[in-house]
């Protein structure tokens, strides 16, 4: 590091101390740097400013604002964007373990157990982005980094992903062996079937340690990808080359979906539970504060008041800052378990005592469950139950319903008190059911009106029966 750099990094960055270059990527360089507060490692990923005009720049703005509200196990963290007349510096979660793509070129082909652990924990972070309506368009194994437990995580979400359309068109050249066909002939639409199909191209070189379309001669590499033509690996289960084949199809229309991917036998095979639940809100850490990380922080001299204000104003300040890096370096939430230590269930009618109840915040509840029937006749069960505590819906799918309920005329307060209820004490809720695995479902309520306590009661009463 030059003087200069050093110097301008210590006026703008005054709370990290920039180490070594971990990498260099399109628009600039990952470095290495210590948060001094906690000595924690981070990695600051520096944009320059000059590389963009100020339309490009607001559209990276906007976007590092979704990935901040990104929280998921398989997708690195970002921390804090600073922005400054000459670059954007994001500071993100260090992975400690570098690339896919090294330890690929270091193994070779992987063992099918292993390719699985990191396609299952790749396509669960994809899902989550694209549920929050962020496509990557760049997935390749340089973009999967490594932690010292190998786990992998998505790196480079969304960062640029407006600006890479232009870019892409333009520098095409490069080497685009995982772009799908569509992206490859200058469709301008790029939705989430292009991710889909550059996981099949990470899958392939996971399971064969080599790439399904390759040529040195970017023409002819151009023509193999829209051919869909790659050479069949026969060392391969047939289960695993049975999805391959689904994913790596040239129309996406044709191809298969990432709904479709999580229930393919292959994909299923010691599915962790935690990957299972596909819950829009399941990871997200925001909605509770965790009071040990703040009483860390008070003992490093934070106002608890204004730790606790920052994180419910959603501020990005030092307070709500240090807050994400102690927070994130505690052990994950404990909900991440395997489907094999699964308690046994209890029989009730059909549907199974739940194994997970998830509370997201005051008005998301998100339940799961097995069942053995189909999902039409585990909706059924679930509805029965809603019946039962006097619950009215409409229906807006086989597996989605708008509720409403009026709770009975009397409630007791916690002193056992009477209190009348008032008419607008009437909640409105929608319930989506999902099938997570062959035997699990996973029931999404979502709050739309009245009042916050009286939906949780209802959740309450209809978890009782569930279980
Ligand atoms: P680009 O979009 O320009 O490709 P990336 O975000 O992919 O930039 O970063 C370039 C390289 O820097 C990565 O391929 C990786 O080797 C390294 N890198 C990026 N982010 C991190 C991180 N959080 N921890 C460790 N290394 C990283
Ligand atoms: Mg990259």
């Amino acid at each position: 590091m030059t003087t200069n750099q050093s110097n301008s990094g210590r006026t703008v960055l005054p709370r990290y101390k920039i180490g070594k270059t971990l990498g260099i990527g399109a628009f600039g360089k990952v470095k290495l740097a210590v948060h001094t507060l906690t000595g924690l490692k981070v990695a600051i990923k520096i944009l320059n400013r000059q590389s963009m005009d100020n339309a490009e720049a607001e559209k990276v703005r906007r976007e590092i604002n979704i990935m901040r509200q990104l929280f998921h196990p398989h997708i690195v963290r970002l921390f804090e964007v600073i922005d400054t007349p000459s670059n954007v510096y994001v500071v993100m979660e260090y992975m400690n373990s570098g690339e896919l793509f090294y330890y690929l070129t270091e193994k070779g082909k992987l063992r099918e157990d292993e390719a699985r652990h990191f396609f299952q924990q790749i396509i669960s972070g994809v899902e989550y982005c694209h549920r929050h309506l962020v496509v990557h368009r760049d997935l390749k194994p340089e973009n999967l980094l490594l932690d010292s437990e190998h786990n992998v995580k998505i790196a480079d979400f969304g960062l640029g992903n407006t600006m890479r359309d232009g870019h892409f068109l333009k520098t095409c050249c490069g080497s685009p062996n995982y772009a799908a066909p569509e992206i490859i002939c200058g469709q301008l639409y790029a939705g989430p079937e292009v991710d889909v199909w550059s996981c099949g191209v990470i899958l392939y070189a996971l399971l064969c340690g080599r790439l399904p379309f390759d040529d040195d001669n970017i023409p002819a590499l151009r023509a193999k990808i829209k051919s869909g033509v790659y050479p069949i690996a026969n060392h391969l289960s047939e289960s695993a080359r049975d999805l391959i084949s689904r994913i790596l199809v040239v129309d996406p229309m044709k191809r298969i979906s990432i709904p479709e991917i999580r229930c393919h036998p292959w994909f299923q095979n010691h599915l962790p539970l935690y990957i299972a639940i596909p819950s829009p809100g399941f990871f997200n850490r925001t909605e509770k504060v965790d009071f040990e990380v703040v009483k860390e922080m008070v003992g490093m001299g934070f106002d608890i008041r204004e730790v606790i204000g920052s994180l419910q104003n959603n501020l990005q300040n030092e307070a709500t800052v240090t807050y994400s890096i102690l927070l994130h370096s505690r052990p994950p939430s404990q909900a991440i378990q395997h489907v094999q230590n699964v308690e046994a269930p209890e029989n009730i009618d059909n549907i199974q005592t739940h194994t997970q109840s998830v509370s997201l915040g005051q008005n998301t509840w998100t339940l799961g469950f097995k069942s053995q029937v189909s999902p039409r006749e585990t909706m059924w069960d679930v509805l029965k139950i809603f019946h039962s505590l006097n619950v009215q819906w409409k229906r807006i799918g086989y597996y989605n319903m708008k509720c409403l309920w009026l709770p009975p005329p009397l409630r007791y307060s916690a002193s056992t008190a009477q209190i009348p209820i008032r008419s607008d004490n009437a909640v409105k809720f929608e319930i989506q059911l999902y099938k997570a695995t062959a035997e699990f479902y996973v029931l999404d309520l979502q709050q739309l009106s009245g009042p916050p306590f009286i939906f949780l009661d209802i959740c309450a009463a209809f978890r009782a029966r569930i279980m």
